[in-house]
């Protein structure tokens, strides 16, 4: 049995793995958090989630937990590791 929290995606209910880079949307008021898949298309619902969300009036933060093998040493969207699928690409 393993202790470890099992984090799951909000958006295609998938497992993800703690190491793995993944996106978590905060509640800043309860401390609740809804967990995301860096892929591009649980990107897109987290983004559609978090704006409803946003309308009801609640306070969000959103974080970017880079995967454990991420070389950037402060790491953001576009980070070396290639963490996150970028939904707008800079280059065409
Ligand atoms: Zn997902
Ligand atoms: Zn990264």
């Amino acid at each position: 049995m393993s202790r470890q929290k099992v984090i799951r995606c909000a958006a295609c209910a998938g497992r993800i793995k703690p190491q793995h880079a993944h996106i978590g949307v905060e509640n800043l008021e309860t401390g609740a958090e809804f967990s995301y898949h860096a892929r591009h298309s649980c990107q897109k619902r987290c983004a559609e989630e978090t704006a409803t969300r946003l309308e009801a009036g609640k306070v969000y933060a959103m974080h970017h937990y880079h995967s454990s093998t991420c070389p950037d040493e402060s790491p953001g969207f576009g980070c070396t590791g290639g963490c996150f699928d970028t939904p707008m690409a800079v280059a065409n």
